[in-house]
Order: C-alpha cells, then structure tokens, then sequence
C-alpha cells in the first residue's frame, strides 16, 4: 500500500534532501515551502521524485506558524494521498541573530511560531491521520528536526534556542504519549550543515567555523537525510535525540 509524508520546509537546504530522501525510500511526498521564490524550487524536486524514484508528489504553500496555514497543508495531504499520513518530518526553521536586549519582541515571536509552535501544530493536526492506521505491524513515524542549539545555547540565539528545545521536549512526550499506539517519535539535532542559514557566512568567517568542529569540517545535508533514513527504519527507537554534528557538543 502506498505510503505519505509531508514535509514543512521541503524547498531547499536539509528539506530538500530529506524531500529526495522520503522519494528514494518509496514515500508519496507532500513538499511545503513558505515564499513565492520557492515554488519553482519545490516544483522542480516534485520532478525529480517522480521521475527518479516513481513516486508522486504534492506541493504546498504553507506558512507552517500559522494554525490555519497547517490546517490547509494537512487537508491537501489528506485529499489527494488519502487520510492515513504514514511520516511526518517537521523541518521549516528560521534563525536570527541578534542579542537579547536589541532583539524584538515581534523577531523572537517569529522564531518561535515559526520553530516550535508550528511543530505543535502539524503533529496535532496529523496524528489523527497516524494513530488509525498505526500498530506494532505498522508504525507511523514522526521526525523533528532541531540543532545542536537546542542541546548546548548558543550566544546571539537565545530564541532559536529556546525553540529547539522545545522541540526536544514536545517529541519526547509524544513517544512517551503514542509509543503504544504505533507512532514512533525522533529528533534530529544537526549541527553545522551546508545551507542557506550559512551561505550568507564568508569564506574566512566559514574555516573559523570549521575549525571549532573536531571533524574539522561542515557537515553536509546528505548527513541528514542519512540519519532521517535510519530513524525511519528503526523499529526500537524513539524519544530519541540523533545529533550528526562532527564532534561540536563533545567539547
Ligand atoms: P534553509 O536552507 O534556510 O531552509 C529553510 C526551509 O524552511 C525552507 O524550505 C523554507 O521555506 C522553510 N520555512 C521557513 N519558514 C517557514 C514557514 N513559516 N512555513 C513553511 N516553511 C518555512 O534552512 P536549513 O539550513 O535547511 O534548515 C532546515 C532545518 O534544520 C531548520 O529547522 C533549522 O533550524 C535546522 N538546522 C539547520 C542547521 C544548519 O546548519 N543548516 C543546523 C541545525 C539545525 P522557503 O524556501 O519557502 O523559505
């Protein structure tokens, strides 16, 4: 039986990669992405996974801090794959950088809709669709992606900090909450990877990065879409936190 998933934050950098990783594993894949200058982005990877791996594939505009935004994304879900969801991958983040006596109170807000509140949203709105088709026998599986800044702080973050520990939290309660019920819960903690969040970083600015990473280097998103891949196939794992990070949090 064909299998679903969705993934917020699908149009580029980790989402891309883990969107081509849900078609390479056989998943029907529904990509949301936020802004106009994405679409084309999203629609090409729609592309590719029907004509690399045979899979179908859906694309959404949804901006995920919105409840009624991921109300939206659910039902196209739902309406064109059918009403069993079997992965979902909360992924869309954003980050800031700034102090936390110059910051915002409408930039902080932001981070968090956008990093935490969202992912409440979604796994409220999809569990439904798991928990009706979910067993030992057929587990459904939910995959939040978070950071090395929700393990350790990070100065300047405090916001994008607070959101990723959250996400900690929330993920860990609700494997604790369905582990019965068939849906398996993980965290994904990246720690430096190769996006836009760091594209913006100059070359100088980048090897000083990489020199504060043991492995001595930037990890790269198939690192991630290679984690996603063995959470998702791990029958006995969940509430569990997998951080591929190069050694950064061992210091
Ligand atoms: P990215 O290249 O900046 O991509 C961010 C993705 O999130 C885009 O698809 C973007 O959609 C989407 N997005 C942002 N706000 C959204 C919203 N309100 N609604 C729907 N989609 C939204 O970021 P990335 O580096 O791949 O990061 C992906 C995830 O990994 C994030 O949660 C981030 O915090 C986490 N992470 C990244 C790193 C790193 O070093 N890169 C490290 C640790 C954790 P649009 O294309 O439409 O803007």
């Amino acid at each position: 039986m064909a299998k679903t998933a969705i993934i917020t934050g699908g149009s580029r950098g980790i989402g891309e990669a883990l969107s081509m990783k849900l078609g390479e594993m056989g998943y029907n894949v529904v990509i949301n992405y936020r802004s106009a200058s994405s679409k084309a982005l999203s629609d090409a990877i729609a592309e590719k996974l029907v004509k690399e791996y045979g899979v179908e594939a859906l694309v959404v505009k949804a901006d995920v801090s919105k409840y009624e935004d991921c109300e939206a994304l659910v039902k196209a879900a739902v309406d064109r794959f059918g009403d069993k969801i079997d992965v979902l991958v909360n992924n869309a983040g954003i980050t800031n950088n700034c102090n936390w006596i110059d910051i915002t109170r409408e930039a902080y807000e932001n981070v968090i809709n956008t990093n935490l509140m969202s992912f409440l949203h979604m796994t409220h709105l999809v569990l439904p669709y798991m928990i009706n088709h979910s067993d030992k026998d057929h587990q459904c599986c939910i995959i939040n992606t978070a950071s090395v800044g929700g393990l350790t702080g990070v100065i300047n973050q405090a916001d994008y900090c607070a959101s990723k520990s959250g996400v900690i939290g929330l993920s860990r309660a609700l494997a604790l909450e369905f582990a019965s019920r068939g849906v398996r819960v993980n965290v994904i903690a990246p720690g430096m990877i190769m996006t836009d969040m760091l594209r913006g970083v100059n070359q100088d600015e980048l090897n000083a990065l990489a020199a504060t990473i043991p492995e001595g280097y930037i990890g790269d998103v198939a690192d991630i879409a290679g984690a996603m891949e063995y959470l998702l196939t791990a029958p006995y794992v969940t509430g569990q936190v997998i951080s591929p990070n190069g050694g950064f949090v061992l210091q």
